[in-house]
């Protein structure tokens, strides 16, 4: 399977990649978790990108596309793949196609998790990311087991700068302006699955789950 998530920030992406990861056994990537190292780690790249971030814009095509063509390049295309944040507009849709098309291979489907303005603000306003390993969390609906502490790693828990109200209500605008679009490019491609993203996790992850097989057992 060879999968890309679309959907609003908060919608649940990087935590169903993370589950449906483990659970198909193929690698994924997101985009803004590396970003995230980059500027921890105070790279050139790192500091650059900072300053689209915290004002909830998107980060330059040409460094995000470097970043995905780097990673598909060092993994086992064949087997599979899941990227979580990308694409997020047109140009990176096809500059993805493009990349694929050079391995040979083709993209499985995209997944756009629906989840609507009122929840997504419940949910990112929980939002807890762990500083070292990425891991998510939300106070009320999926708490660590210690107060602000990683389950994963033991380290600390924070709210992303970019998770406060003004930077989400921009980050809101530019999903609406450009990431939007790239759901009709991959219906008109027939590669649109829309997943209702209401719900529990484990719901969530289950739909996906339902999906996929049926996509697996009708391409066969
Ligand atoms: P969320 O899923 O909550 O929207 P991400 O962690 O995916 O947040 O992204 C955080 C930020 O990283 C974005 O607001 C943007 O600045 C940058 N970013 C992540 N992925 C991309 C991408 N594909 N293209 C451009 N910028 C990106
Ligand atoms: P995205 O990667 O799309 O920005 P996340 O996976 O980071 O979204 O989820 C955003 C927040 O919502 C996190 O705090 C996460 O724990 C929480 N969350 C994810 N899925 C659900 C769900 N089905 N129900 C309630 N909260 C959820
Ligand atoms: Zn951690």
């Amino acid at each position: 399977m060879r999968l890309v998530f679309l959907g609003p920030p908060g919608a649940g992406k990087g935590t169903q990649v993370k589950m449906l990861s483990k659970a198909l056994g193929v690698p994924s990537m997101a985009t803004g978790d590396v970003l995230r190292m980059e500027v921890a780690s105070g790279s050139e790249l790192g500091r650059e990108a900072k300053s689209y971030m915290d004002k909830g814009e998107l980060v330059p095509d040409d460094i995000v596309i470097k970043i995905v063509e780097k990673w598909l390049r060092s993994i086992n295309i064949a087997k599979g793949f899941i990227l979580d944040g990308y694409p997020r507009n047109v140009r990176q849709a096809r500059e993805l196609d493009e990349i694929l098309r050079q391995m040979n291979v083709e993209l499985t489907a995209a997944i756009y998790l629906d989840v609507p303005e009122n929840e997504i603000v419940r949910r990112l306003s929980g939002r807890l990311t762990c500083r070292k390993c990425g891991a998510v969390y939300h106070i009320e609906f999926n708490p660590p087991k210690e107060d602000r502490k990683c389950d994963v790693c033991g380290s600390e828990l924070y709210q992303r700068e970019d998770d406060k109200e003004d930077v989400v209500r921009q980050r809101f605008r530019v999903y609406t302006e450009s990431t939007k679009p790239v759901l009709d490019y991959y219906k008109d491609k027939g590669k649109l699955l829309v997943i209702d993203g209401l719900g529990s996790i484990e719901e969530v992850n289950k739909r996906i789950l339902k999906r996929l097989q049926e996509l697996s057992s009708s391409s066969k």
